[in-house]
């Protein structure tokens, strides 16, 4: 039994239709995985690398774009990091969770797909799908980024268009409840055996010297990203590739940081951002956000909007286009100051935010 309930304690196996727990709390995965070194296949760059350390189906056949293997280059001063997370095949690190999940419900057999997603999520799951021969039916909220639904339109999703975010989930939920396979970003445990491949990227591209003295700066809306980061760290220091895990900094918007509230005891009204790929008023997965945090003596920081606005900035004047959702880890880095041994992750490309 290798999945987790945080709240009823039930443990479960993986199964197609099974994206929760039945008590309706989202799964987390039971450390199990082995990180075997000599399981790397060296030759192969992108997350299929790691792929003898991937919970998959049986007899799965690889769904790839080659994503993963993304470069990690220093910082002007040369002391910090930052991970280029936006140079993945659809502009974004959700390659990484679609990879492996559309991996998994092909070898099941599923041949229709839901999601809900404002953005990148849905960007990526379109085009796994549409290169796996599976249908595809988006849920978009009202204001998403005309660059983010023309993506979507190009890769052939089924595109509904919703009032808002929560319209759009029940609007999922609906059309689940028709047979369509709900290929969730933010609750498909398969979601997150593809996010954990940058943490151990992270940990390869630095020799495997990486402990409680670095820090990774990860924006935080649902948590797809900072949960999969923390499994990855965890099974690497499971197998004794490294020492101990490194300090996970959430980064949030201030105008929606409902994890940063929870975290330091404040009550926040919720208003818009430019950060849209974080705006997530009410995450499924908070619990296990915070305790991934505290567990690694971690923070949740929460930055402005004209704090993000010059990040963006900043990262052009380094000749990076990276959305707002995606420069929120320099915000926040800039914050505080500026740390040493700081990894940024920059998650999301420029051009989806384009107006077509
Ligand atoms: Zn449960």
């Amino acid at each position: 039994m290798e999945l987790i309930c945080d709240s009823c304690g039930k443990r479960w196996e993986m199964e197609p239709n099974f994206w929760r727990c039945a008590c309706g709390a989202p799964l987390r995965w039971d450390l199990k995985v082995y990180f075997d070194l000599a399981a790397i296949e060296e030759r192969n760059w992108s997350i299929w690398r790691y792929r003898a350390m991937l919970k998959l189906p049986e007899n799965a056949q690889t769904v790839s774009l080659g994503e993963g293997a993304t470069p990690l280059i220093p910082t002007p001063e040369k002391q910090s990091w930052l991970k280029l997370e936006f140079l993945n095949p659809t502009g974004s690190f959700k390659d990484r969770g679609a990879s492996v999940l559309v991996t998994g419900l092909k070898a099941w057999g599923i041949s229709e797909v839901a999601e809900d997603s404002s953005g990148n999520a849905g960007v990526a799951l379109s085009a796994y799908a549409k290169v796996s021969g599976i249908d595809c039916r988006i849920f978009v909220p009202k204001g998403a980024s005309e660059g983010k639904i023309v993506a979507l339109q190009r890769f052939g999703a089924q595109i509904v268009f919703c009032s808002n975010r929560q319209e759009a989930a029940e609007q999922v939920m609906i059309a689940v409840q028709s047979g369509i396979y709900y290929a969730s970003h933010t609750w498909h445990p398969l979601y997150l055996q593809g996010t954990k491949t940058v943490a151990y990227e992270l940990a390869e591209q630095l020799d495997w010297i990486i402990d409680e003295n670095w820090s990774v700066f990860i924006p935080v809306g649902n948590g797809d990203l900072l949960l999969g980061i923390h499994l990855g760290f965890q099974e690497l220091v499971f197998s004794k590739v490294i020492k101990r895990l490194p300090r996970l900094i959430g980064v949030q918007a201030l105008a929606c940081a409902p994890i940063y509230a929870a975290v330091h005891n404040l009550t926040l009204p919720f208003n818009r951002t430019v950060a849209e790929g974080v705006a997530v008023t009410d995450p499924p997965r908070i619990r296990q956000i915070i305790a991934a945090v505290r567990e690694t003596d971690g923070d949740i920081v929460a930055v402005s909007e004209p704090s993000i606005l010059n990040a963006v900035d900043e990262l052009a004047g380094l000749g990076f286009w990276v959305e707002p959702t995606g420069a929120i880890s320099w915000a926040a880095w800039n914050q505080l100051g500026k740390p040493p041994k700081s990894i940024l992750i920059l998650t999301g490309a420029g051009w989806k935010t384009l107006k077509p």
